[in-house]
């Protein structure tokens, strides 16, 4: 057995377990190794018996005096009772549902056990303590500093405990040190010998804490260096240049209903900058909400046009990518392109030729347009364009909410041996400290204002007293000519992340459908029966999804009741009222998105939060619910937000970082910015002086794992 045997070849592990190990992508022993315990017992502290006091945690050790289960009919329970006796007294101890236990020890095993002491209707007793019988050498469930592994996909902490001890006498002394051994100085860095035992099983938890420290340098270190990697790699490629013609840029901006801010003025300029070099770009455009990403994307692609290059435009959802068809289409009028939209299920594909307006053409038309040169500029969904399309000349990808986009995905497009330049959009604010390890602080541009004139987003905490209030007052704005959405929540999985909703559009649960249906009931027949209410949700046809949108453009529809669908940019001026129910059971930042939806004018806009979930019968949301929703009641920007995200939830939640594979001490690192400057230095000094790693064979080799997890996807 060695470090990279499968688990399936580990003595107990079959397909069950195999199963719950795989979901937290442990495959090999060594994954299994780097499995850390998110917290410890303190179990060192071993009492005599007649210590004991009641409300106490303690860990007491002696011979079991008697053992036996019963069975209590009424309430279909059983009990195990056991005395344990040592030399200074004996106390009881009760388990509850564990039957098996009675067969477990016999009278007269050494057992040590560790719990709380209570006195109840059982007595006074030890309250369903772990324990450990006494023959083991040495001691892993008990009289010790105990880990406790995080516990979500049914493995038990005892399980792991045992299985992971073995290991770490059996495979552990393999595990080779991926950290140079001057950095490991240089940092006082405890060696990974130690380190990984002492981050199981500690000695102290001042250990443990070195321990863990050593493993996010481990972490940051080889994530840096994987970064730094792709991006040599990168600059070793070749790319179109694009020379910026000024008089097309100034036709395009003049042909605008409104003027550039400064913030667009600048990311177009440094984007555009970018595409002259002859080496591809990697440019992360952050705005917030709203702050018109979309026309800064467009100029550059108009850039790539006149240079001679296509441009494909990915979205993260089929709305939001006809939605791009039909702004791009518009902002690019009269430049004579040809745009294709391409999107799913239905088969059917729109080309816009300048004359023309729209032709519906088949997939193998427009696939065949792509590839060879005629289609300037194609639109749709990520996956379908990555798995699907081949361009003849592509020179710019431009990504609207998704963040990572490896060399070989952007070289998987193209025919050519050049590189696509890219261009990566997002709203989700990124932390600094974040952007600096994920794309080097070179290749941010940030739009950090909205269009002047924007007002600020009145939001409000809605209790259910309230409600009708509400109703009153959505009416009034439609009255006045405005629009209103309403969301609903999904209900069975309260803590999704906005990327992990974002992978299962298309895909919704039923749930969710069913309370769109009923929102929609009750909005349609009782609330506004003299209004318009649409209603959308993932599983409607794509057909009825565009008309559903298109109708509400258009104003046949006053307020449409959706999903999380809409999450993501989609862009309706004239609305002014996003209400969201159940606002608890949304993250921050989808919150903050779904809100991004209205103040895209002028008007006055407002956002409700809705909350009156289960988990608060008195109506009033509770108190942590309600330091989220005032967060998002004071803070209007995103950046300040995801500050205030990280301060109550703690990190770990951005941008689908888990979806890509980042281990998760590099995740609980990333508020960590003197560590991340720290390992980002040290990534650069190895690669200067060995870029292929060729002195470090342990770092190589975990940075192939780093490679193969973020590929995966
Ligand atoms: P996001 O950055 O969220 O993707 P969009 O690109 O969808 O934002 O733009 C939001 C809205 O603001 C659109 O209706 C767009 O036409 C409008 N817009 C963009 N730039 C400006 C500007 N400089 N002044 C006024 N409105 C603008
Ligand atoms: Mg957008």
């Amino acid at each position: 057995m060695n470090l990279s045997t499968p688990i399936e070849e580990l003595r107990g592990v079959g397909p069950v377990y195999r199963g719950k190990l795989k979901r937290l992508g442990i495959k090999q022993i060594k994954d299994l190794l780097y499995h850390f315990p998110h917290r410890y017992e303190d179990f060192s502290n071993i009492v005599p018996i007649a210590q004991a006091k009641t409300g106490e945690n303690c860990c007491l050790r002696g011979k079991v005096l008697d053992i036996s289960s019963n069975r209590t009919w009424r309430k279909r329970m059983s009990i195990t009772e056991a005395v344990l006796g040592d030399e200074t007294g004996a106390i009881k101890i009760v388990w509850f549902n564990q039957p098996y236990l009675v067969n477990a020890f016999k009278k007269g095993d050494g057992l040590c056990v560790a719990g709380k002491i209570l006195s109840d209707k059982h007595g006074f007793h030890l309250s369903s303590p772990v324990y450990e019988k006494m023959n083991e050498q040495e001691l892993t469930h008990t009289g010790r500093l105990v880990p406790i592994y995080e516990e979500t996909s049914g493995l038990s902490s005892r399980w792991l405990r045992g299985v992971i001890k073995y290991l770490l006498t059996t495979v552990a002394p393999q595990l080779e040190e991926p950290i140079p051994e001057q950095l490991l100085k240089e940092h006082r860095l405890m060696p990974i010998k130690k380190a990984i035992w002492q981050i199981h099983f500690p000695d102290s938890l001042a250990l443990a804490e070195k321990a863990r420290e050593r493993f996010s340098f481990e972490e940051l270190l080889a994530m840096s260096i994987w970064i730094l990697m792709e991006r040599n790699k990168l600059d070793q490629k070749k790319a179109f240049a694009m020379p910026l013609n000024v008089p097309l840029m100034q036709r395009f901006t003049g042909n605008l209903p409104f003027k550039l801010t400064d913030g667009q003025k600048k990311a177009s300029w440094q984007i555009l900058k970018d595409l002259e070099r002859p080496s591809p770009m990697s440019r992360l455009l952050e705005g917030d909400v709203g702050s018109g990403k979309t026309v800064v994307a467009t100029m550059a692609a108009l850039n790539a046009f006149k240079a001679g290059y296509q441009t494909v435009f990915m979205a993260p959802t089929e709305i939001l990518a006809k939605q791009h068809f039909k702004t791009v289409s518009k902002l690019l009028e009269g430049f004579k392109m040809d745009i294709g939209l391409l999107t799913g299920k239905e088969d059917k594909f729109t080309s816009r030729n300048l004359k023309n307006d729209f032709i519906e053409i088949s997939r193998e038309k427009l696939m065949e347009k792509a590839v060879n040169n005629k289609i300037h500029v194609l639109i749709g969904t990520h996956t379908l364009i990555q798995d699907k399309v081949k361009f003849g000349n592509l020179g710019l990808v431009i990504l609207d909410e998704q963040h990572r986009f490896g060399v070989e995905q952007r070289a998987k497009l193209t025919r050519q041996t050049t590189i696509p330049h890219l261009l990566s959009m997002t709203a989700t604010p990124i932390p600094r400290t974040l952007a600096l390890t994920l794309y080097g602080d070179l290749d941010l541009s940030l739009i950090s204002e909205l269009p002047v004139g924007r007002k600020k987003i009145i939001t409000k905490i809605v209790t259910p007293a309230e409600r009708q209030k509400t109703y009153a007052f959505i009416r009034k704005e439609i009255k006045k000519g405005r629009q209103a959405f309403v969301i609903c929540p999904r209900i069975e999985k309260p803590d999704l992340k906005i990327s992990d909703i974002r992978a299962d559009i298309g895909n919704q649960n039923m749930t969710e459908v069913k309370a769109v249906k009923e929102e929609y009931e009750k909005l349609s027949k009782k609330v506004f029966p003299d209004l318009h209410v649409g209603m959308l949700h993932g599983k409607l046809a794509m057909k009825e999804k565009e008309r559903i949108m298109r109708d509400f453009r258009y104003k046949k529809i006053d307020i449409l009741v959706s999903t999380s669908v809409v999450e993501v940019g989609v862009d309706i001026p004239n609305a002014t009222v996003m209400m969201i129910e159940g606002a608890d059971r949304f993250g921050l930042a989808q919150l903050h998105q779904f809100r991004g939806r209205v103040g895209r004018s002028n008007w006055q806009s407002y956002c409700f939060l809705s909350t009156d979930s289960p988990a608060s019968p008195a109506g009033r949301p509770s108190r942590k619910t309600h330091q989220r929703l005032k967060a998002l009641m004071t803070c209007e920007n995103g950046f300040d937000l995801a500050e205030k995200d990280l301060e109550i939830r703690g990190p770990g939640d951005f941008s689908g970082l888990r979806q890509w594979g980042m281990p998760d001490l590099a995740m609980a690192s990333l508020n960590n910015l003197p560590l991340i400057e720290k390992t980002r230095t040290a990534a650069k000094k190895i690669l200067e002086e060995d870029p292929s790693l060729k002195k470090y064979p342990a770092l190589r080799e975990k940075l192939k794992s780093f490679h193969q997890k973020i590929h995966l996807e």
